[in-house]
């Protein structure tokens, strides 16, 4: 025992290290909490000399690591005492270890366990396919400031978090917040165990500033690492991953051909799914013949890949099949209105229609529901598949937004709101922050009927189909909320019945009238110009076969021939 460092520890731990030198009480682990953040608060607590408590750990003056350490089985016997745990306990329960080695095979997990209990972090790397070669790892650590927050309330510290440290991880699941990080030493000879209170405690920048568009996609990808990480919830199976995808893909058809995967347009969709600059951001661009991708559907057993490419893949692949699905039946299936706060007299009244796919080739469906609801959907809820999603609000039902003011009102947060009612942030958002009133069902229509009016008075003969062409979305909503009211407005003319010689006379009249005042104002806007008939009759809003019917149209016809 002659060899071990002298150690000059203070209190309780140095009592114990007095006792019996190799034993050494580390505090207990929060929940998810990081063995490198234990390390960093011990050391904190007893202002401890970094090479010393590092020997009086490792057994050696270990270079701090912070996702993948090693020597694991000398730590587990040294903290036998207080912790009792086995070196692959501590692996799978305070490391990111879990997070690799998710997809990979048992005897690669086993071989890797081995290396991390004896003292060997950099093979280990290589070997979980986390070496800089694949993913360059990060040069910070980084925290949630609500996490933060909370914990020094109820703790009265704080501590690094696993889950926030995986690669690819740019928000906090549980606050939807973007993470604030603190860069490390650059030099390995300064490295130390840094302890989170004591560096956080200044304001520290955001990663990124903005997340923008690709915000859902960050977070969908934070949540993703996060159930890799626990092992829990997989939505892919460990067993035969590479066949699932290659199955998805299949199910998929658009890049699939001839029996083969066609890899130029499947990186061509993913790369528009997720957006270059994020991907490069990721350090997961897909470039040239040997791309991950590539790699990542290799029937092979030996090829190892990052968990990120897995999510990045998963995420791509689930976003597609459930859009498929949802297109393949959105004109036969019976969909539910999301909005639980009106009495629907039928379930399914919702009207549906198909947009053309946004430049990430998403086709979002906008569908209006007789209650005043009008969103844009892409997914469906997993417990009822006729439940659609919603993306966007377009318009809220008046029930709705009634029901969010309340909550408001009561004082509960927007962010908490839309979480409560599976509702986008921003939708909820601009609803509350507007100051005008979302008007009841009752006014909506008695506001559209009245537009509606006006519509029909500015088309020849009241037409109703004239007037829908002019305004089409005041059709279609009223033709949802209101089309009793609308089917008996307005005139409908039938083609084959021909007008009689009264009808023809009070036509005549009309449109003569509309057409002088129409060549009037033509002639003095433009006065060196002459005007041809035909402009004058597209300009008063009437159809060029006015020019085929002018034997019946005696005063128009004097009208254009002393127009042109
Ligand atoms: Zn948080
Ligand atoms: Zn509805």
């Amino acid at each position: 025992m002659s060899n071990l460092p002298s150690l000059e520890l203070q209190g309780h731990a140095e009592q114990v290290l007095a006792d019996r030198v190799m034993l050494v009480q580390l505090p207990e682990p929060y929940p998810d909490e990081l063995l490198y953040s234990v390390i960093g608060r011990y050391m904190a607590h007893l202002r401890l000399q970094r090479d010393r408590a590092r020997s009086a750990l490792f057994g050696h003056r270990a270079k701090p690591q912070i996702g993948l350490p090693g020597c694991l089985g000398e730590l587990a016997d040294r903290t036998s005492l207080s912790w009792g745990k086995t070196a692959k306990q501590i692996a799978y329960e305070l490391t990111l270890f879990p997070y690799f080695a998710c997809y990979l095979n048992k005897s690669r997990v086993s071989q890797c366990l081995a290396c991390m209990a004896e003292c060997s972090p950099s093979s280990v790397y290589a070997r979980l396919g986390a070496s800089s070669a694949t993913i360059a790892s990060r040069r910070y650590l980084a925290f949630c400031m609500q996490c933060r927050e909370e914990d020094m309330s109820l703790y009265g510290e704080t501590y690094w978090r696993r889950c926030h440290q995986l690669p690819g991880t740019f928000v906090c699941t549980r606050h939807e917040q973007v993470l604030s990080y603190i860069e490390l030493p650059e030099s390995n000879r300064f490295w130390r165990y840094m302890d989170a209170t004591e560096c956080t405690s200044e304001l520290c920048d955001p990663i990124m500033s903005d997340l923008g568009s690709k915000a859902s996609i960050a977070f969908a990808i934070a949540k993703r690492s996060c159930d890799l990480l626990r092992g829990t919830e997989l939505v892919w199976s460990k067993d035969g991953i590479v066949e699932q995808y290659r199955a998805a893909i299949l199910n998929q058809g658009s890049t699939y051909r001839l029996g083969m995967i066609s890899y130029p347009d499947l990186e061509a969709a993913i790369t528009s799914y997720y957006s270059e600059s994020f991907l490069s951001l990721l350090g997961c661009e897909l470039i040239g013949r040997d791309s991950w991708l590539r790699k990542a559907l290799e029937p092979s057993r030996f090829t190892v890949r990052h968990p990120l490419r897995h999510i990045l893949l998963q995420l791509f692949l689930e976003q597609h099949s459930q859009q498929a699905s949802v297109l393949a039946r959105h004109s036969r299936a019976s969909w539910q209105c999301p909005n639980p706060y009106f009495q629907h007299e039928q379930i399914y009244t919702m009207r549906l229609h198909v947009g053309k796919a946004r430049t990430d080739g998403v086709r979002s469906i906008s569908a209006w529901c007789p209650c005043g609801m009008r969103f844009t959907f892409s997914r469906v809820s997993v417990s009822n598949p006729n439940l659609p999603v919603i993306d966007t609000v377009r318009r809220f039902a008046p029930s709705w937004a009634d029901k969010l003011r309340e909550l408001r009102a009561s004082g509960i947060r927007i962010r908490e709101i839309a979480s409560l009612m599976k509702l986008p942030f921003a939708s909820v958002k601009t609803l509350l922050s507007n100051a005008e009133p979302v008007l009841g069902l009752e006014s909506r229509k008695l506001m559209l009927r009245a537009r509606w009016e006006e519509c029909l008075s500015e088309v020849p003969d009241r037409s109703r189909n004239l007037a829908r062409r002019r305004n089409k979305s005041l059709y279609a909503e009223l033709a949802v909320i209101d089309p009793e009211w609308l089917s008996a407005t307005g005139t409908r003319l039938n083609r084959r019945r021909s007008m009689t010689d009264e009808q023809w006379r009070v036509r005549d009249r009309e449109w003569a009238e509309r057409l002088r005042a129409t060549a009037d104002r033509l002639l003095e806007a433009g006065s060196s110009r002459r005007v041809s008939a035909s402009s004058i009759v597209l300009a008063a809003g009437l159809k060029l076969w006015v020019f085929s019917k002018l034997h019946h149209l005696p005063q128009c016809k004097v009208v254009l021939s002393r127009g042109a």
